[in-house]
Order: C-alpha cells, then sequence, then structure tokens
C-alpha cells in the first residue's frame, strides 16, 4: 500500500484534478475538485475506498475547505466506488441513481471486480478485506434531467446530460467562471476497450462540446486537453474519414 500524498494538479483559479492514473491497469480515472470559498465539491469519487481516503489527506494536506458534495459523471465503478468514505451528498443524472440503485440491488461489489481480474490478470485493484466490508454503494441524493445549475459559493456548475454510447447517464459539468469542462467518459466508446484509438471516440459528440468560453476540458481517463487539442482530435479524425470514403 501505498501512504503517500497524492500529487494534485491545480488547473483553474477553482479547480484541482487527482490526474487519471498512467497504468491503464488501475483503472484509475480522474477525480475533479472544485474549491470554492467554503467548500470543496468532488467530480466523481474514486475507485476504492483507499483512494477516496488519500483525496481526503492530500485535501487535507493542502488545507481546502471541507467536501460537502460529489458529483458523477456516470454509474461506473471507476467513478463511483469511492464515495462511500465521504459521507457527504452525492449528485447525479436520474438515469445515475437507476443504475446504481439496481447495482446495489444486484449486490456489484468485490464478486464483479474479482471476475474483472479473473478476465484481466494485469488488472490493479486496492481494496483489502476490510474494505470490502465497509463499501457500499451510495446512491445520488440529488437528480436532475436535461440540465442543472448549482450555485456554490462563488462557483456556479453547470450539468449537463449528454448520455452516449459509454453510459445512458453521462454527465458534463462545466465550472463556467474558470473555463473548465468535466467530460467523464462521455465521448468514449462502450464500455470494455481497455484503449480505445481516436476512431472509436464519438467524434459528434465531442464537437458539439466544444465551447469557446472553456478552454480545459477534462475526461475520464485522459491528460487534460485544451481546446486546440481537442481541434486537433476533431480535424484527424475528419481527415480520416474524408481518407476512407475515398476509396
Ligand atoms: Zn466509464
Amino acid at each position: 500500500m501505498n501512504h503517500s500524498t497524492l500529487k494534485l494538479t491545480q488547473i483553474s483559479p477553482h479547480v484541482w484534478i487527482l490526474p487519471r492514473h498512467p497504468d491503464k491497469n488501475r483503472v484509475q480515472a480522474t477525480v475533479g475538485m472544485i474549491l470554492t470559498a467554503e467548500q470543496t465539491i468532488l467530480v466523481d469519487a474514486g475507485n476504492s475506498l483507499q483512494l477516496a481516503r488519500q483525496i481526503q489527506a492530500a485535501l487535507a494536506a493542502m488545507a481546502a475547505p471541507p467536501v460537502s458534495h460529489v458529483i458523477y459523471t456516470h454509474h461506473h465503478w471507476d467513478h463511483t466506488f469511492g464515495a462511500c468514505v465521504y459521507g457527504v451528498p452525492t449528485i447525479a443524472h436520474q438515469l445515475s441513481h437507476q443504475f446504481l440503485r439496481q447495482m446495489r440491488q444486484e449486490n456489484v461489489g468485490e464478486t464483479y471486480l474479482r471476475t474483472k481480474v479473473e478476465r484481466n490478470p494485469k488488472l490493479i485493484l486496492d481494496w483489502t478485506t476490510a474494505d470490502w466490508a465497509e463499501f457500499e454503494i451510495i446512491l445520488p441524493e440529488i437528480t436532475y434531467e436535461g440540465q442543472k445549475q448549482l450555485q456554490f459559493d462563488d462557483v456556479l456548475l453547470e450539468l449537463v446530460h449528454v448520455g452516449g454510447v459509454h453510459a445512458a447517464d453521462s454527465t458534463v459539468i462545466r465550472v463556467v467562471k474558470d473555463g473548465v469542462m468535466f467530460l467523464g467518459d462521455c465521448y468514449y466508446p462502450a464500455p470494455g476497450y481497455e484503449n480505445p484509438t481516436d476512431q472509436m471516440l464519438d467524434m459528434e459528440m465531442l464537437a458539439n462540446l466544444l465551447d469557446e468560453r472553456y478552454h480545459t476540458y477534462i475526461d475520464g481517463h485522459n491528460a487534460p486537453m485544451q481546446t486546440r487539442h481537442v481541434r486537433r482530435i476533431l480535424r484527424s479524425q475528419a481527415l480520416l474519414t474524408r481518407l476512407n470514403s475515398s476509396r
């Protein structure tokens, strides 16, 4: 186990992240932290109790305001399973509530992840027996449909339901004043692809998400992208499409 303090990265005046783990076998998605005057709002919860505790410790080390809410980008385990550590209300789309309630009824947890490791022995999971005993799927207490604005002290957040093939409940979270957008995994292919290539991404969705008022786009399993990076992906895909269709 690694008890060293996590290295958080500042993105904008109010936004910090724990970047996704570069080792894909850890399936450790980006966790966002939005620091207002009085509170810290997390974007996704971390993929384990241990990671969630490390996030708490890292926030305490930088004297961040207390965590008041967790917003889920979607229901997948690597974005939600750490939530029970924080003991705060979670916010998500109505469909996320539905999917997580179903997962809870079906007891999705230890056996589910163990099956994943059997299928891919390279997977690295930081779960102890004690963690599983403590584990609980946290259903969103606050849900929305379509679009929702949330004011946290001096910071306005916009939640937009975008859905998509990766997860029907995908939510995009815009930190309006900071020009930062959290995308979760919304433009990724259906789950199960460890390393999706650019061609598998939902380019139409990505193109629609581009907004001149936003300069940084943060997704679940890549490094944060500046606008020019997003444009480059879209251009290369458009070029490929033209080449393929001219054959
Ligand atoms: Zn996902």
